[in-house]
């Protein structure tokens, strides 16, 4: 069995591409630090409000926060799913994706 590493996307540093009134952010957060980034710096911080995502190029609908913090995580984050065999350094923003590039790649059923 596989023990993919869940916490990776903690201890990976993003940058920013959240587009407030035309600027793109920019800042680089790490993962763990993104809710509270996106609270202090872009204004999501109510749990009974909608908010679209402004990551840059993303045309998402409204969503409540905590949605809006998994789509980021998913849609946005490029390393939440990483590639257990080393040296492989495959990352993954979707689980089934890596479950597929370990079976192709790594040949693991
Ligand atoms: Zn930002
Ligand atoms: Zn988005
Ligand atoms: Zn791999």
């Amino acid at each position: 069995m596989v023990e993919f590493n869940r916490n990776v996307i903690d201890e990976t540093e993003v940058t920013c591409e959240w587009v407030n009134n035309g600027t793109l952010c920019n800042d680089r957060v790490k993962g763990r630090d993104f809710k509270g980034h996106l609270h202090d710096r872009h204004g999501v911080a109510s749990d009974t409000q909608l908010y679209q995502c402004q990551w840059l190029t993303c045309h998402s609908h409204p969503m409540w926060r905590s949605s809006l913090e998994r789509h980021l995580m998913e849609q946005h984050f490029p390393a939440r799913w990483a590639c257990p065999y080393s040296p492989c350094t495959g990352r993954f923003t979707r689980e089934s994706t890596l479950q597929n590039h370990i079976q192709r790649t790594h040949q693991v059923a």
